[in-house]
């Protein structure tokens, strides 16, 4: 009985003495880690009677209640090094805030603030007033209203305009989003009838015109920003889609999705569509998101004429997709920053990494590299000239030259290498591209090159065979 296996199992107050478990009470506390050991002893109790394990050594046992302890107890939001260059990564959050906008979030957030109050008169006021002006300024547009997202901001547009009606769009525009988001799925959600013309390739201003009749309440434009069919095509220009609405008295809605809010003369981005043009050409509505290439938080944006932003605003799925004092705080500040061009290119992180120069690029790419060889030599960490994207269904055929460090690890262990970056003390996804990994330099902040070099060797040394860490 002496030798039973069970013996070796260590007392959850001998571990908790341990400065190593003393390190995880200081950060979460002694109740939820002393909750997580028993968890982990039970369950290694379990195994050792059950499936005849033995207990591991200390330092191996230790390691493995700090990567259990560190699973239950850690936020699953996290903060991570984007290395893929993709500039809008749909599953890291999109556009990172401007750094008035996130001191702006936090301060409201803080406070209670004047969300639907005017201070001046005492009354109750319309909740997005904080931006409407602004985005009435910047847009030229009669009016605007905001919404959580730009989904929301097309439901609540079809739902306000053309329930139980007819909505003509061309049969080439209806796309898919980033795998969730299917416009007909929207629009059938939104009680409107889909009145799909012309073909996939070739919508001509004919096709539009003989489809309208007594059920049609507008005509809808979106623009598929996430493919691209090139070729043998044929899309019709906004202005003529808004000059055969108004010959018919309907209102022409444009869905522009990625919202370039005004132009940016970027190269890049010249085949965009500006929120401040479609209002210019005569569009009824402009919709858009706030965290596409706008650079703010998530919201859907709907500028246009004041009629119909009022009869979207007194909709009843409003109170369902109103946005919060937080998003309104945060929206608000990007925009001012809009006011002043320089001052946008400057402070909007999104544009500073989009118009980072590739000679920059590559001379980061070349630093990292030369740590990385002496940190993980046996990665063959190289600097490469490579391209990303855009992403988070913004111009994907528009590929972004960059520069990043490309890491080689032994056959078959390329996931494993993915995996232990991904899961480290800083996060970091990266690009998998067939052989090798790529961390681009586009989409890391310049401040955490250091982190990232440490982040690497870290996962290295995680997963390296033995012998081989060098
Ligand atoms: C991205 C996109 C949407 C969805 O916007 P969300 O803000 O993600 O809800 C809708 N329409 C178009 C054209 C888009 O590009």
């Amino acid at each position: 009985m002496n030798d039973h296996p069970l013996r070796r199992l260590p007392k959850v107050d001998v571990l908790l003495g341990h400065p190593r478990v003393q390190a995880l009470v200081d950060r979460y506390s002694r109740r939820r880690v002393t909750q997580a050991v028993r968890r982990f002893l039970d369950h290694l109790r379990q195994q050792v009677l059950h499936e005849g394990a033995a207990v591991p050594e200390q330092d191996q046992l230790l390691e493995q209640l700090e990567h259990h302890v560190e699973k239950q107890c850690r936020n699953p939001l996290r903060v991570v090094i984007n290395a893929t260059g993709v500039l809008l990564h749909t599953g890291l959050g999109r556009s990172p805030l401007a750094s008035a906008a996130v001191q702006a979030l936090a301060h409201c957030g803080a406070h209670y603030a004047s969300v639907e109050l005017d201070l001046e008169t005492g009354r109750r006021s319309q909740r997005v007033l904080a931006v409407s002006s602004l985005l009435e300024e910047l847009t030229g547009a009669e009016a605007a209203v905001v919404v959580n997202n730009n989904a929301g901001a097309t439901l609540i547009t079809l739902a306000a305009l053309a329930r139980g009606r007819e909505v003509v769009v061309s049969r080439g525009q209806l796309v898919e989003i980033g795998g969730s988001f299917r416009l007909p799925e929207v629009m059938e959600v939104s009680g409107a009838r889909l009145r799909e013309v012309g073909t996939t390739n070739k919508t001509r201003l004919s096709d539009y015109q003989r489809a309208i009749g007594p059920r049609t309440a507008a005509l809808l434009r979106v623009h598929t920003s996430n493919f691209r069919i090139v070729g043998f095509t044929q899309e019709v220009p906004l202005d003529e889609l808004v000059a055969l609405g108004r010959r018919y008295q309907l209102p022409v809605i444009d869905d522009i999705g990625s919202g370039v809010l005004v132009p940016l003369e970027v190269p890049e981005l010249e085949q965009e569509p500006v929120a401040s043009r479609s209002v210019a050409q005569g569009a009824d509505l402009v919709l858009f998101s706030g965290d596409k290439l706008l650079g703010g938080p998530q919201c859907g944006i709907i500028v246009g004429r004041r009629c119909w932003v009022q009869r979207i605003a007194r909709h009843p799925l409003m109170r369902a997709l109103r946005v919060d004092k937080l998003t309104l705080s945060a929206l608000a500040a990007t925009l001012e920053l809009y006011l002043d061009m320089e001052q946008a290119r400057e402070q909007l992180p999104l544009l500073r990494m989009l118009h980072a120069p590739l000679e920059t690029l590559r001379r980061r790419a070349q630093r990292l590299a030369r740590r990385l060889q002496q940190q993980v030599p046996a990665l063959e960490p190289r600097a490469v000239r490579d391209v990303g994207y855009f992403g988070g269904g913004s111009v994907p055929t528009q590929q972004l030259p960059t520069w990043c460090v490309a890491l080689s690890p032994r056959e078959g262990s390329l996931a494993r290498l993915a995996w232990a970056l991904r899961t480290g003390e800083m996060p970091v996804v990266a690009r998998v591209q067939k052989e090798r990994l790529l961390l681009d330099l586009r989409t890391v902040f310049p401040n955490q090159d250091h982190t990232l070099a440490d982040a690497v060797a870290r996962a290295w040394q995680r997963i390296a065979p033995q012998g081989e860490e060098q």
